[in-house]
């Protein structure tokens, strides 16, 4: 008796929550055609539930009484994706071009990017201060994951980085990345040691921190792995392991100057070998070939008419000169590095995705890097990587889920699908036809909150009026 009693009330109170209980949630698109990125296809009819800044469920079934909604997006004919991440990007230039990059950030949600991962520079504080911003809804812009100052030697290519010039300095940097609460270690060249890099990535590796970044053309990029290195930014560290010659060229102590001989000797029987290791060991690559190509062309190519220009203030596009001047001087040395660096990397693409490597998209934006602009260039990047071989889903893969993976964050981003964060593209074609399809943005969904077109345009406006009083 007591058993029917229970099972009564529980009935009741099962039906009456059924009939009373209305969900809510904070946007509701529907009639959308979802874009499986991973699956590389379409679920068409689905309805995106969000509740703050999370979708909580994602159904085909639509019962219009049994929620409500402070929004509804009505998606018919639109296709909706992951929003875009960029997973190499700089803030930095100094004190005096912090307001610059900052006005820059809007500039990423225009082009669909939801996500950056800063590579460091040397106005941490501010970068910091803006993801808060960020996170809390304060402030418009891509989530920031950074990795902080960098890691170099005593006389670092770059202001702003923390100096590592012996073992006992390892141990104090990573000690004050941990206090900055930086999401990965990036490591640079100007003059780390290759000890002192090994032993940055072993530290790190025990303290469960990523490392990815430059290599010292010194040090084995295998041996790297085999420590615990989690990431390549560029190509010219997996280039190098791939060529027969590396370790008799190492000992003439080149630098960069290694780099020619290196691809001449390029052994694509050897390359095999090495990108399966890099697979195994679950090593990240971000080829940054659109930079490549733009520095590769920066004499021939006239960018004073990029209409992108408007967007980028006069302390920026001042440190643009830079570039230009190298590519003169390398041409006046006779060099070709970046000519035959751009084939090369073009090349080790499809073979690197087919040996399982993940891939990362990275513009390399920032100050210093003349005409890479934020936004614009990552599409650049998602352009070249399909003309270097891969297929369309790889290409958005590698901006939209390995971004998250190399952070350990594939729960959260990735798909459009329940528990993971509502940063979302609305689009009028499919872009997994066509990569130009990118371009049709309707809205852009950041953390649940949306942008439609107009107020995208009014973003980019205040960019320009911004930039044109200072
Ligand atoms: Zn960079």
């Amino acid at each position: 008796m007591k058993k029917l009693i229970y099972s009564l009330l529980f009935l009741i109170g099962v039906s009456s929550c059924n009939n009373k209980e209305t969900k809510t949630y904070h946007l509701v698109i529907f009639n959308a055609t979802i874009v499986d990125v991973e699956n590389n296809d379409l679920k068409e009819g689905q309805t995106i539930f969000i509740s703050e800044d999370e979708i909580v469920e994602v159904s085909d079934y639509r019962d219009k009484d049994s929620y409500t909604s402070k929004e509804e997006i009505d998606a018919h004919g639109k296709f909706v994706m992951p929003g875009l991440w960029d997973n190499h990007v700089h803030f930095r230039g100094g004190d005096t071009l912090i307001q610059e990059n900052k006005d820059l950030l809007p500039l990423f949600l225009a082009y669909g990017i939801t996500t950056v991962r800063d590579a460091g520079g040397d106005i941490t504080p501010s970068v910091m201060e803006w993801k808060d911003q960020i996170a809390k809804g304060k402030l418009n812009g891509p989530t920031i994951f950074s990795s902080g100052p960098k890691l170099d030697g005593d006389q670092p290519a770059w202001p702003g980085s923390i100096k590592v010039s012996d073992s006992s300095d390892i141990v104090t940097a990573l000690d004050s990345l941990e206090k900055l609460e930086v999401d990965y270690v990036k490591m640079y060249d100007g003059n780390l040691s290759a000890e002192n890099y090994y032993g940055i990535i072993k530290a790190a590796e025990e303290r469960g921190l990523k490392t990815t970044g430059h290599m010292p053309m010194s040090a084995d990029f295998m041996k790297a792995i085999s420590l615990g290195l989690d990431g390549a930014e560029h190509m010219y560290y997996p280039l190098k392991a791939c060529s027969p010659a590396a370790d008799s060229l190492t000992r003439l102590n080149l630098g960069y100057g290694m780099i020619e001989p290196l691809i001449d000797t390029y052994d694509p029987e050897l390359t095999d070998e090495v990108f399966a290791k890099m697979s195994e060991e679950n090593v990240f690559v971000t080829p940054t070939l659109y930079i490549g190509k733009t520095l590769a062309e920066i004499l021939e190519v006239n960018h004073q008419q990029d209409s992108l220009l408007d967007y980028i203030g006069p302390g920026i596009q001042q440190t643009y000169q830079g570039r230009i001047e190298g590519a003169k001087r390398a041409k006046a040395s006779g060099s070709e590095m970046r000519e035959k660096m751009e084939e090369i990397s073009n090349r080790m693409i499809e073979p690197m995705q087919n040996a399982g490597v993940k891939i990362l998209t990275g513009s390399d934006c920032g100050a210093f890097n003349s005409y890479v602009y934020p936004g614009e260039s990552l599409h650049g990047e998602l352009n070249a990587l399909a003309e270097a071989g891969l297929t369309n889903a790889q290409v958005l893969k590698s901006s939209i889920i390995n971004g998250p993976k190399f952070l350990n964050l594939g729960a959260k981003y990735g798909g459009v699908e329940e528990g993971k964060i509502a940063d979302l593209l609305l689009l009028e074609e499919n872009p997994l036809e066509n990569l130009q399809h990118l371009n049709t943005i309707t809205a852009v969904v950041k953390s649940g909150k949306v942008f439609n077109r107009e107020d995208l345009r009014n973003m980019l406006q205040e960019i320009k009026r911004t930039k044109d009083r200072d």
